[in-house]
């Protein structure tokens, strides 16, 4: 049977060393990967992508990088604790556990028994203790979504800052969900990676702001090389609702098991800044919050008529794994070459890919082409373009074949052409069109600026 497109990436990823099983010599466990040393790369391009274009490049998103573990009354004030959690059903046959709303026909996934219990819900928090004394008291959380630390130091930020609506705090970093089946590779995880944004607007903006952000979430994911007719909207209808959102938009992509979500664009409202500010009654909210009496701030900001608001949120939330993922799908190419050959070739977009530029020797072990090369690596790290890679192989076929694999969009060659002739010139492969151009050295550093240039 031929391999599904899911078989096919998880084999390169782990062939190529991008991702892997974590605690793999022992078996694995289950929902959780480790990213090798490509995928490292890809994963960091992809957040300084997002990060780029989501603060760098605006003047109203400022950045925060808040602790994982989460003081137990944020997320009894956010609602968490209550009502994150999954309907799940037990299998009486074989024991599984499954998510009541992943069943066909009543029947278990694992043996087909309709023996099954109740729907019962499951609160997807990993719980812990800190400190030494293992107690009620010393409960903490791992964080289940980076948001909530956003809105716990709204106030510090905005103090810090002098920021006025409409703008946004910016987060990425790891959330853990105790997910009842983690499934589909990277794509449903236990530990994973966010990259969120909280848009604060004045009160009656939120429906255009929505608007607005989905928009350019698009854009970005169109930016990333994933083709617009592989994103789905998919407008949440008000009884499938997180607890906290007003509307939401999920942006869905065609994965290699279905059209899924990638991305969620939710209308959080004033619910979350209401929850954790003291002395709500006095606060004009919108939603319906908890009664807060252990908070010690008011999280608000004065408007442009000196009152004082509580803002809402629009909130672009990615799975950065997720992500990986997408692109991985988007780019993974299979490619006839004619005769009864074909290649396989990673076609990421420049600014993804984990290697920039592969320097490959003609010869192996050559002192003076070796030497070209090391001063070549050396010249090219300064121009900030990523990581450059020096190869000492002596087999230019092998050393194609895996840069496209991996996506590399230029291998570049040293050979004794280069170091005869005059002026001196290296030959340039492209990774897509496999045209090779013979570029003076001299020349190398501009037509590499203008090539990576973004
Ligand atoms: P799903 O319906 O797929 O469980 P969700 O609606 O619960 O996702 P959100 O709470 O909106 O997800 O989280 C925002 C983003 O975080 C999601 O769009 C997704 O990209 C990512 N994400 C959520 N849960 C996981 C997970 N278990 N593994 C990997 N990424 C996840």
């Amino acid at each position: 049977m031929a391999a599904t497109q899911m078989e096919q990436l998880v084999s390169l990823c782990k062939r190529r060393g991008f991702i892997f099983q974590n605690s793999d010599i022992y078996g694995g466990l289950q929902g959780l990967y480790d990213y090798g040393p490509l995928g490292v790369e890809l994963k960091n391009n992809i957040k300084a992508a997002w990060w780029r274009a989501m603060v760098y490049e605006r003047d109203d998103v400022e950045g925060l990088d808040a602790a994982i573990l989460t003081n137990r009354k944020v997320l009894h004030y956010s609602g968490h604790e209550d009502t994150f959690s999954d309907p799940m059903v037990d299998c009486k046959k074989c024991k599984g556990r499954f998510r009541a709303d992943h069943l066909t026909d009543g029947k278990c996934p694992n043996c087909g028994s309709t023996d099954l219990t109740e729907p019962r819900p499951f609160n997807l928090m990993f719980k812990t203790t800190v400190g030494p004394v293992v107690d009620e008291d010393n409960i903490a959380y791992l964080r289940p979504e980076t948001a909530q630390a956003i809105f716990t130091q709204f106030k510090n930020v905005v103090d810090s800052t002098s920021r006025k609506l409409p703008f946004g705090i910016a987060q990425i970093g790891k959330s853990f969900r105790n997910e009842i089946t983690p499934k589909n590779f990277i794509f449903r995880v236990r530990e994973f990676e966010q990259a969120e944004l909280e848009f604060f607007v004045k009160p009656g903006e939120d429906e255009k702001w929505h608007e607005e952000w989905k928009n350019t979430r698009i854009a970005w994911w169109v930016e990333q090389g994933l083709k617009r007719e592989n994103i789905n909207i998919y407008v949440t209808p008000k009884e499938d609702l997180a607890h906290y959102a007003k509307a939401c938009i999920d942006l869905e992509y065609k994965f290699p098991h279905g059209v899924e979500e990638l991305e969620g664009i939710a209308n959080r409202t004033d619910y979350d800044l209401g929850n954790h500010s003291k002395a709500q009654n006095e606060l004009n909210l919108t939603s319906h919050c908890h009664e807060n009496k252990e908070s010690t701030t008011k999280l608000c900001i004065m408007d442009d008529d000196n009152k004082w608001v509580v803002p809402f949120v629009i909130e672009p939330s990615m799975g950065v794994d997720r992500a990986v993922l997408a692109v991985l799908t988007e780019g993974y190419t299979e490619e006839d070459l004619g005769n009864g050959n074909s290649r396989i070739v990673l076609k990421l977009k420049k600014h993804l890919a984990p290697i920039k530029v592969a320097i490959v020797p003609l010869k192996k072990n050559s002192p003076e082409i070796m030497a070209k090369c090391h001063e070549l690596k050396k010249n090219l790290m300064k121009l900030g373009i990523g990581r450059v890679a020096l190869e000492n192989t002596g087999n230019i076929g092998k050393a194609y074949r895996r840069h496209d694999e991996i996506g590399t969009p230029l291998c570049l060659t040293v050979d004794f052409e280069t170091l005869e002739q005059s002026p001196e010139s290296v030959t340039l492969r492209d990774r897509d069109t496999m045209e090779q151009v013979r570029v003076p050295t001299a020349e190398l550093a501009q037509y590499l600026r203008d090539y990576f240039a973004q």
